[in-house]
Parts: structure tokens; sequence; C-alpha cells
């Protein structure tokens, strides 16, 4: 596993960019199912109010009986919220627009920055006590598009941030503040808290543009950019309204063979940071 030993529990990964739009919930899912198809288990939690990553892993709105609402606000254990997605190894626990309305069920919480850090902590002890084989390797948090309470949220929980790209002008645009904001999370909610990497998304390299956006995330962020870019590629916008990741739904286009690409480079570059 790319997690190491067997008790060292998984890695939780929160997928962040506070700009909509830029591949964040495609990379939560498609990253995701990846990682699940070279045998890692991987927990997808969803905590945006669209439920996109839900609804892109085929979880109709009938069946988020139990939320990550739930669990944010103690009314669930996330393993009673867990659900099982068509793909093997991959889970995911569910969003609705309940979401909306955590600020105020949390108004008078003191602890309400550490809700999902103590779920998972919470979790991570019952499957230790349970059964060893049921770990997961990997907890993937799907960031709304905002620094709001649920992303704090996910990046109190988290052992580091994996931050998308678009390739687009207005791309760096609002990433020196999220570099910013996680600097401030690390001196104060969470100091473990890492860039995990950068991923370039909807790249085109028929354009220039796409390049130069390109180069300049690079020049910003240095070796945290992954060499891995996920192209623009129309069946990755097609999958989700057929409620399936895009390894499911066309194994053989450019956008499964990256995000395949993804998952093995940041398992090998997991494992030389581990060795080094
Ligand atoms: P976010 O979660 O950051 O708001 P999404 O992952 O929902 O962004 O992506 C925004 C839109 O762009 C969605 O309609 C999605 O299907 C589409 N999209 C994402 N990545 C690609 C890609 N590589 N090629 C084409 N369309 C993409
Ligand atoms: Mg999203």
């Amino acid at each position: 596993s790319g997690t190491g030993g067997a008790n060292a529990g998984p890695r939780i990964v929160a997928v962040s960019n506070q700009k909509g739009g830029v591949g964040k919930t495609t990379t939560a899912i498609n990253l995701g199912t990846a990682l699940a198809a070279v045998g890692e288990r991987v927990l997808i939690l969803d905590l945006d109010s669209q439920g996109n990553a839900s609804t892109g892993l085929g979880i109709d709105i009938e069946q988020r009986f139990k939320t990550t609402f739930d669990v944010l606000t103690g009314n669930a254990a996330i393993l009673e919220t867990v659900l099982k997605t068509a793909v093997p190894n991959l889970f995911v626990v569910p969003a609705n627009s309940d979401l909306v309305g955590i600020d105020a069920a949390l108004a008078t919480d003191q602890n309400k920055a550490f809700k999902l850090r103590d779920a998972i902590t919470a979790m991570i002890g019952h499957q230790r006590a349970r059964d060893a084989d049921t770990h997961f390797t990997y907890v993937l948090i799907d960031c709304p598009p905002s620094l709001n309470l649920l992303t704090l949220n996910a990046m109190s929980a988290a052992h580091a941030v994996l931050v998308p790209v678009q390739c687009e002008f207005f791309a760096l645009e609002g990433i020196s503040q999220l570099k910013d904001s996680i600097e401030q999370i690390r001196a104060t909610l969470n100091p473990r808290l890492e860039i995990q990497g950068v991923v370039l998304t909807m790249h085109d390299g028929r354009t220039s543009l796409s390049r130069e956006v390109a180069d300049n995330v690079r020049a910003f962020f240095g070796n945290k950019v992954y060499d891995t870019v996920i192209p623009r590629n129309t069946r990755i916008a097609e999958a989700p309204s057929h409620g399936k990741p895009i390894l499911l739904y066309d194994y053989d286009c450019a956008g499964s063979q990256a995000y395949i690409r993804l998952a093995t480079e940041i398992m090998e570059r997991e494992r030389r940071y581990k060795a080094a």
C-alpha cells in the first residue's frame, strides 16, 4: 500500500482550490478510482453542498441517508455513512445541500474546525480494533470552492493538500492566497499540513496559453507540480452525467490514462519521500 505499514493509517489528502470549476471534484473521483484500481482502499469524503462527487460516483440523492453533514455535526460516525461505489475498493461518504447550513449548525461548537479530524481519528480507531484488512489507505476530501468552515475542517484533518490548477488565464489568481492560507493553517490548526502536489488540469497542448500557464505555475510551485498534466478531454466532462468515473466510462481515453499516470506519480513520489 502507498501508506506504509498496516497500522500507519490512511494518507489523508484534501483536494482544494478556492476557485470553482478547476477540476477538484473530477480529480477526487478519478484519482480515487485510479488509486483503487491499483489496489489501494480509497474513501472519498464529499464536502461540497453541491454533492458533485457523490453524483459523479453514481450515488443518487435518495441514497444519501447519512452524509458528511451528519458526520460533522456528530450525528453519525463515518463508518455508518460509507457507501460502496461501482469501483471495487472505492467508497464514498456522500453530501447533499444540508451542508449549506453547517455554519449555523456548528455556531456554538468550540471545536467546530476539528469535527472532521476527530471523526476520522475515531474511524481509524474502530478499523484498527476490528479488522486490519478493511483499513482505508487513502482518504480524499473533495472541498468546496471557498475557504469556509468546511475547507478548514478538511485542512485540519488532512496530512496534505492536493491543488488542481486549471490551465486558464486567471489560474494564478488566488493560488498565492491558497498558499498563504495553507501556511496560516499550519501555524494554527494543523502543524503537519503539507502541499501534496499541484496538478495542472484541462490542459490544451495546442494553445500557447495553456503552455504559458503551465510554465508560470511551475515557476511558482517548483517541483511540487506533477509531471503528469490532465488534458482537456470531452470524455471527462461526459462521465459524471453517467454516474461513472472516467476509468469506467472510457478506460482508453486520454483522460483515463492521465489519471492513471497521476496516481502512479503520486504513489512513486510518496515512496521516494518516505525512503529519503
Ligand atoms: P470543481 O470541483 O473544481 O468545481 P469540476 O471537477 O467539477 O471542478 O470540473 C468543472 C467542470 O469541468 C465539470 O463540468 C467537469 O466535468 C469539467 N472538467 C473537469 N476536468 C476536465 C477535463 N480534464 N477535461 C474536460 N472537462 C473537464
Ligand atoms: Mg467540485
